[in-house]
């Protein structure tokens, strides 16, 4: 990645895989912002907005947030921003707001620089989001609403997997951290 120009990175992969803290250590070594769209509604329901008003029961029950609503706020974010240096987490997480996605980058200017795709297999994603329900007390992180979003996974978001193509780097999310984050840099690159 080289630095200073526009770049975007799309981390995909299952909740629960790690994409949350391996994002944050890509952005802060590659002078990259990131945005998480889990952290941005969390936010919104922690402050009692609106919006976080009406998507609390649909994060509490681990279902998807409508589209237009993530695409509005993506596009808030990335239109407010000087240059377009971002790794997402958590987004696009179906074909439409992938859809979405192209258009507006297009419109900036901004190339998918990677698409790497962290895999962990699935009792043990389960059991990561269960301890960091523990440590944490974010109300999706148990055991049933784990389940159901692994469901809504397979079914909404792992169709991005085609949608991508031969951009997609599949990144094997299992070992220490610094492994695993080595393999991703390797990947975008
Ligand atoms: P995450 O922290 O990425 O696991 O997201 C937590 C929850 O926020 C998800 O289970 C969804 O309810 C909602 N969410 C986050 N990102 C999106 C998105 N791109 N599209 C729809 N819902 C989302």
């Amino acid at each position: 990645m080289r630095e200073g120009r526009s770049a975007v990175v799309i981390f995909l992969g299952p909740p629960g895989a790690g994409k949350g803290t391996q994002a944050e250590r890509l952005a802060r070594e590659h002078d990259l912002v990131k945005i998480s769209t889990g952290d941005i509604l969390r936010d919104h329901v922690a402050r009692g907005t609106e919006l976080g008003e009406r998507v609390r029961p649909i994060l509490d029950a681990g279902q998807l947030v409508p589209d237009d609503i993530l695409i509005a706020l993506i596009r808030d974010r990335l239109s407010s921003m000087e240059r377009v240096r971002v790794i997402f987490d958590g987004f696009p997480r179906t074909v439409a707001q992938a859809r979405a996605l192209d258009v507006l980058l297009e419109e900036l200017a901004a190339p998918i620089v990677g698409v790497p795709l962290l895999e962990v297999p699935d009792e043990e994603l389960i059991r990561r989001i269960v301890e960091r329900g523990q440590a944490s007390g974010r109300s999706d992180d148990n055991e049933h609403v784990a389940r159901e979003r692994q469901r809504v996974y397979r079914e909404q978001t792992q169709p991005l997997i085609d949608y991508y193509g031969g951009r997609v780097r599949r990144v094997d999310g299992i070992g220490v951290l610094d492994d695993v984050y080595g393999r991703i840099v390797a990947s975008v690159q």
